[in-house]
């Protein structure tokens, strides 16, 4: 009788699951692993808004597996000397993971891998959370791609068209003494600051289809336009959950295909403006791996001298509670405090005006949504926030300034956004706030603080400082 051990990470679902899938083709028996070792990330283990996440993630697959009849083993530890244990403990000859991609994660499956290989243990890696293995695209020199337009091209002319794998189901579940209960693990705040997640979120492979559906029977027709619409939920809102892997971007796809079919071909809405965003995910993930040491350091090494203004504690506390006296920065830093996410548009403006405005370097700003948002990823968290800086791959240019009143006026007319995140502004009419810097008596008797910088005149420095760069 042989037994396998599958170790979940970044793959919390049953279905659409190469690891597990092959575990329970293959063997008699499988033990379904979580192992909690968030000192192997580091420097990026999970943020406070993913460690909410990561509980309730688990705690929704227990419960799945549950209903199957066993449950995850949790263990707290490191995940060589918990996986040899639990080898002794269950008789395993083999292990099944999904890969990761991130630059620690890389180095501990590597050396994991060989440890274990060494100890006769058969290891098994299997590709379970992009289309396509981020090395497994190149330009045609051979080279990593680092500009996104070409690699979508090469990309999308070799979308796997495989059906979604279903949820696997093991002929026989082994449960081994010694798992913990998901708290052990700490991951909830002391203090609960988490109630506008809970409300804003349900996580876990249910949670993801939900969105889903909804997504494929309401805004999918209208993303090329709803997308850049904050007040809306013209997303998929499913960031987070394909971050924890509860839904892959094949599921994805294929529902979304499913659906366009059952639709009269006049009607059929084009999912090509969708497709390209996760197309944007798996740019993110190449970049990532080709060049794993820029989520700490500029993609483009001109920015190394660009003169950033010295790190304000006052400045940043202000852009981080959402209190800079410009009302879509403060709407976005705010939306994204209380539920843990913020619609891309918005991130695009706070992220330029930290950078270009407030001219503070990029990493402040990573590291605070590292910590805030419940989709950080080490790839899009890094790209999106070189692309706005101006110094990553296929950026933009740097003196592409975002100003927050005309994009307030053009994708937030009515002032729907601003208002339900700024109560205090609520009585003022939508034009009072798309042109707040004419108005500061109204916008102070309402309690609101007034700019934390001249936007005209902040932009001009940053121009200047980027020219000077330029020049040299
Ligand atoms: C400064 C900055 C930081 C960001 N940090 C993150 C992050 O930590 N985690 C994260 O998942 N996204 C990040 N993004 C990208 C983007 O804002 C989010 O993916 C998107 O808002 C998630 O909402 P959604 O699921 O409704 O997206 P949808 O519009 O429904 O898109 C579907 C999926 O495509 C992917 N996607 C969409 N846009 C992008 C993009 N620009 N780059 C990479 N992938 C994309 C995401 O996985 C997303 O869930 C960041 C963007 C910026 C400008």
């Amino acid at each position: 009788m042989s037994t396998a051990l599958v170790l979940f990470r970044r793959d919390l679902r049953l279905a659409d699951n190469p690891a597990l899938a092959a575990a329970c083709a293959g063997h008699d028996r499988v033990l379904p692993v979580y192992i909690h070792a968030p000192e192997q990330e580091a420097p990026w283990a999970p943020g406070a808004a993913s460690r909410w996440w990561l509980h309730h993630a688990l705690e929704a697959l227990r419960r799945q597996l549950a209903a199957q009849g066993t449950d995850l083993h949790l263990r707290i530890g490191n995940p060589l000397d918990q996986l040899r244990d639990l080898v002794r403990a269950s008789g395993a000859t083999a292990i099944h993971w999904n890969r990761r991609y991130e630059p620690a994660g890389i180095a501990s499956d590597t050396a994991l891998k060989a440890a274990l290989r060494e100890d006769g243990i058969a290891v098994h890696s299997h590709a379970g959370n992009l289309w396509h293995e981020p090395w497994m695209l190149a330009t045609d020199a051979g080279q990593p791609y680092r500009v996104f337009t070409p690699f979508w091209h090469n990309l999308r002319s070799q979308l796997p068209e495989a059906a979604p794998l279903p949820v696997a189901r093991a002929r026989e579940w082994l449960r081994v003494p010694g798992s913990l209960p998901t708290a052990a693990m700490g991951l909830l705040p002391a203090i609960r600051w988490d109630a506008g997640l809970a409300e804003a979120w349900r996580p876990g492979e249910a949670g993801a289809r939900e969105l889903l559906e909804i997504f494929a029977d309401d805004a999918v027709a209208d993303y090329a336009k709803g997308r850049d619409l904050p007040a809306r939920h013209g997303t998929s809102r499913l960031s987070p959950h394909l971050h924890f892997g509860e839904i892959t971007p094949r599921q994805i796809r294929h529902v979304l295909q499913e659906r366009a079919g059952a639709i009269d071909a006049r009607q059929r809405p084009d999912l090509e403006p969708y497709l390209r965003e996760l197309g944007w995910r798996e740019f993110a993930h190449h970049l990532l791996f080709h060049f794993p040491h820029t989520p700490e350091a500029n993609f483009n090494p001109r920015f190394d001298d660009f003169p950033w203004a010295p790190a304000d504690e006052a400045v940043l506390a202000r852009w981080r509670q959402g209190r800079t006296g410009i009302p879509l920065v403060d709407a976005g830093m705010r939306e994204l405090w209380h539920t843990g996410w913020m619609h891309n548009r918005v991130r695009m403006v706070v992220a330029s005006f930290l950078t270009k405005n407030l001219r503070q370097h990029w990493l402040h700003g990573a590291r605070w949504f590292w910590d805030t948002l419940v989709d950080a990823d080490l790839a899009n968290n890094t790209l999106g926030w070189q692309w706005v800086a101006g110094c990553g791959a296929d950026a933009a240019p740097y003196f592409r300034v975002f100003n927050p009143y005309l994009q307030s006026a053009k994708f937030d007319p009515d002032a729907a956004y601003l208002k339900r995140w700024l109560p205090e502004l609520a009585a003022l009419p939508a034009k009072t706030l798309h042109e707040a810097w004419k108005h500061p008596a109204a916008l102070a008797a309402c309690g609101y603080p007034a700019p934390i910088v001249d936007m005209a005149a902040s932009r001009d420095a940053a121009l200047a400082a980027w020219s000077a760069l330029a020049r040299e």
